[in-house]
């Protein structure tokens, strides 16, 4: 393919909301990048887009708060939605298109046929939340469809989901590559999340027990997956009497590839992921360790 002319981008991103402006955006698109995201933008977000940017002609930001991954009691309603300033911020970074659909557009009839998750979608996020990662894939590969991208970047924060879709991709031959980039944190050291607005000061306090539990475990890890798990649990077991406590929902010390637990002999990289909640706000956070290499 010839070199598509370079895009102007002043004035910002081109925004479109159906699958019909999408593909008249992207006729003659050259290599093409996606990022998909629930918008509410921050740093986070912005690091996924720079790996992009240098790697495609074209780079495509989804915003779409996608129902079919929350469950009933969650927070879908009052999710952060922010589309200016998410124009904005995608304006900053060099994104071409900002693909942000009505709900309406992506599920014009009740979905009937999704991407089944398998045993991995039914382990810890999955298990907290049925039917989460049903959600994510069928939303993922109708992004997929309609953004035909050339490569996909997601974050290691949602470890769970970058391992899905990998496998996804893998299992049902779509023809994206996948890029991973490394959690973003605040200076605290707590992940960057569209949720940590819900957080308030005292809140946020006692949430940054959950990066200080996954970094004492990564200390441990010279001294085997049981000591991992155990140096983040008594951080978390002092963080449960704090004032707001941290509810643990889970903590485990996972296989990459499948999420199934790490036997206590286990060798190379494993993820230490947890759950919690703080106040009214549902937090995750993960770190990749090795274990006697
Ligand atoms: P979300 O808008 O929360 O659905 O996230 C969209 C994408 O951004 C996903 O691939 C997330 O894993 C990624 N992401 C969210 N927070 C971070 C972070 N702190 N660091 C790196 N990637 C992130």
């Amino acid at each position: 393919m010839t070199d598509p002319a370079p895009r102007a981008r002043v004035g910002g991103p081109l925004v479109v909301r159906t699958p019909e402006e999408l593909r008249r955006a992207l006729a003659d698109a050259g290599r093409v990048g996606l990022v998909p995201t629930m918008g509410a933008l921050h740093g986070g977000h912005r690091s996924l887009m720079r790996l992009a940017r240098e790697r495609v002609d074209t780079l495509v930001v989804s915003v779409f708060v996608n129902p079919l991954q929350f469950g009933p009691d969650e927070d879908l309603d009052r999710y952060p939605r922010d589309l200016p300033g998410d124009t904005r911020l995608c304006g900053e970074e060099g994104v071409d298109v900002v693909f942000a659909p009505e709900t309406a557009t992506m599920y014009p009839r009740p979905q009937m046929v999704t991407v089944d998750a398998g045993a991995m979608g039914d382990r810890l996020e999955g298990a907290s939340r049925p039917g989460h990662f049903t959600g994510v894939l069928t939303v993922v590969t109708k992004l997929f469809q309609l953004v035909r991208p050339d490569l996909a970047v997601f974050g290691a924060k949602d470890a769970q989901q970058i391992a899905l879709v990998r496998r996804m991709v893998a299992d049902l031959d779509l023809p994206v590559e996948i890029v991973g980039a490394p959690t973003l944190r605040d200076p605290d050291g707590l992940a960057s999340s569209s949720r940590n607005v819900y957080l308030s000061e005292r809140d946020r306090v006692s949430a940054l027990s959950l990066s200080r539990a996954l970094a004492a475990g990564a200390d441990a890890a010279p001294e085997g997956a049981e000591a991992v798990r155990a140096a983040a649990q008594a951080v978390l077991d002092k963080a449960a009497g704090a004032v707001p406590p941290v509810e643990l929902d889970y903590l485990a010390l996972v296989d990459p590839a499948t999420f199934a637990d790490a036997a206590d002999d286990h060798r190379g990289e494993a993820v230490l992921a947890v759950a919690a909640r703080v106040g009214p706000t549902r937090l995750i956070d993960n770190v990749t360790v090795t274990l006697r290499p």
